[in-house]
């Protein structure tokens, strides 16, 4: 990649680019090659104290912009990441290994939401007045929350860092945000493209490790609430920080979504999907359709199709060409830990229908998976794999479908497929996630909330309902007297 792309070094506090207090910087490897090709700030607790000053600084004529104002604003970083998107979708995947096609529908995505927040906001701004006392008129005001601390996960960086500042400041909030210390280059460049457009200390970034970096960011006594997209683990440490100062926290974490496919349905239409859904991202998706439960009668017929879509995936560097649909994971640390995955599989005696092998040569390629006749509680069916591994396990009727996929800590998104439209209006009810898909899986619109419910968290992602969770709501009554 053109060294010219990539932002400049250092945190972005203030409206300007600053090397911070640490003195250390960590290199950004490429994973197609493993080679570094950028630097980023190890950031401190005193870096996020001087951005946090100065979104305090900034909040108070931010959040007097009326919602037009606002709006405005977001319509033009929207205009202007349009304007960009190809460097910053070469970013993206020079940084994560996505392949091109990925990172140019994450950008795309991107100009969306903030498209999107710009005109919601300004849709949502009529609250309701009454009299519901005698003599006193009560108006319900709608309030940003303040300054908001943002924590961001490595599998669709930009994606995800603005996935919450585009209601944050849409909400008439300020924001400090931490991007993964794997991959913070593309929120660096929108910031680096959008300098001019917002005022300074809206939108902070400080580089940085999680337990430092985003602990400050957890435990900071002047930030209202703490968003995060990331692991259950991760949520736990944060959750348990930030109440010590009571403060809000928001939760999008990990997924290990069903896919439970009945006899009745188009089998080869629903590997088709699969093909799609279950390796987009290279899997480092937490809505990948990564677990199958199938009808025993159709398993063998069902997989079949899955194997032979999935061998059709282009897997390459993400910079070899734009046929490419698979790259490399994003680190080392994870190959490692997908392989291992992989090991235990086959150790509990799982068999492999297609792929399995990851290649340790250069770079941190795993090809396509496929596992067929996984047995009940094997452990690729319970833990987040993260990589492109789709497992198929098998069940005998409706009953033990619903209560297998429900069976797990994570309540992020599941999918059903059948022709029978009972099944398809009544099984979702009866499934424990916050996405159900009948007939398809792993598709979002900007207007719909996408949020988890039991392990996989409590925030709500874009949606009229992203704005309400980064805003309050005031009473205030007025006695007419007389
Ligand atoms: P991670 O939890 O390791 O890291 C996420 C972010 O949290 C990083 O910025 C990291 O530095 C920070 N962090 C880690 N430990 C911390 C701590 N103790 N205190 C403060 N900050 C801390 O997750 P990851 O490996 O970057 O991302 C993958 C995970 O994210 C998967 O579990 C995936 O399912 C989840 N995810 C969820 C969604 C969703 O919408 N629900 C979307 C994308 C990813």
């Amino acid at each position: 990649m053109d060294p010219g792309d990539l932002p400049p070094f250092g945190h972005f506090i203030d409206g300007t680019f600053r090397p911070g207090s640490s003195g250390h910087a960590r290199d950004i490897i490429n994973p197609s090659d493993g080679e570094p090709f950028a630097r980023a700030v190890e950031g401190t607790a005193e870096d996020v104290n001087l951005a946090v000053t100065a979104a305090l600084a900034a909040k108070r004529s931010w959040s007097a912009k009326t919602p037009k104002e606002r709006s405005e604003v977001l319509h033009r970083i929207a205009d202007r990441v349009e304007e960009h998107a190809e460097r910053i979708a070469r970013l993206e995947s020079a940084n994560t290994g996505k392949p091109l096609l990925v990172s140019r529908d994450d950008v795309e995505q991107v100009v969306d939401a903030f498209r999107f927040m710009a005109g919601a906001t300004r849709a949502l701004t009529q609250a309701p007045a009454g009299e519901y006392v005698d003599q006193h008129l009560s108006v319900m005001v709608r309030e940003p929350l303040g300054v908001i601390g943002v924590i961001t996960p490595w599998n669709y960086p930009l994606l995800m860092a603005v996935w919450k500042i585009a209601p944050i400041l849409a909400a008439g909030n300020t924001c400090v945000l931490k991007p993964s210390e794997q991959t913070p280059l593309t929120t660096l460049k929108l910031v680096e493209c959008c300098a001019d457009l917002l005022p300074d200390g809206v939108l902070n970034i400080v580089t940085g490790d999680g337990p430092v970096v985003g602990q400050r960011l957890a435990d900071h006594p002047r930030i209202d609430m703490v968003a995060l997209t990331g692991s259950v683990a991760a949520g736990r440490a944060i959750a348990r920080t930030a109440a010590t100062t009571l403060k809000r926290v928001h939760l999008e974490l990990g997924g290990k979504a069903p896919v439970l496919v009945f006899p009745d349905a188009d089998l080869a239409g629903a590997a088709a999907a699969l093909r799609t859904a279950g390796f987009w991202n290279s899997g480092q998706e937490c809505g990948a359709a990564c677990r199958v439960l199938v009808h025993e009668s159709v398993a063998a017929d069902f997989t079949a199709h899955l194997v032979r879509e999935a061998a059709t995936l282009v897997v390459g560097d993400p910079g070899a060409g734009e046929d490419v649909e698979i790259g490399p994971l994003v680190s080392r640390a994870h190959f490692e830990r997908v392989s291992r995955h992989l090991e235990n599989a086959r150790a509990e005696g799982v068999s492999t229908a297609l792929g399995g092998t990851p290649d340790d040569g250069r770079g941190y390629f795993v090809p396509p998976t496929v596992l067929a006749d996984v047995p009940q509680g094997a452990e690729c069916t319970r833990e987040e794999i993260f990589g492109p591994v789709v497992t198929v396990e098998t069940f005998a009727d409706e009953e033990e479908a619903v209560s297998r996929a429900n069976d797990t800590p994570y309540g992020l998104s599941a999918s059903v497929w059948t022709d029978d439209a009972r099944r398809g209006l009544t099984l979702p009810g009866r499934l424990d996630f916050g996405t159900v898909w009948v007939n398809n899986h792993l598709v979002l619109a900007s207007e719909l909330p996408w949020s988890g419910f039991k392990s996989s968290g409590y925030g709500r992602d874009l949606s009229v309902y992203a704005l309400d969770d980064f805003s309050r709501t005031k009473h205030v009554m007025h006695h007419r007297g007389g």
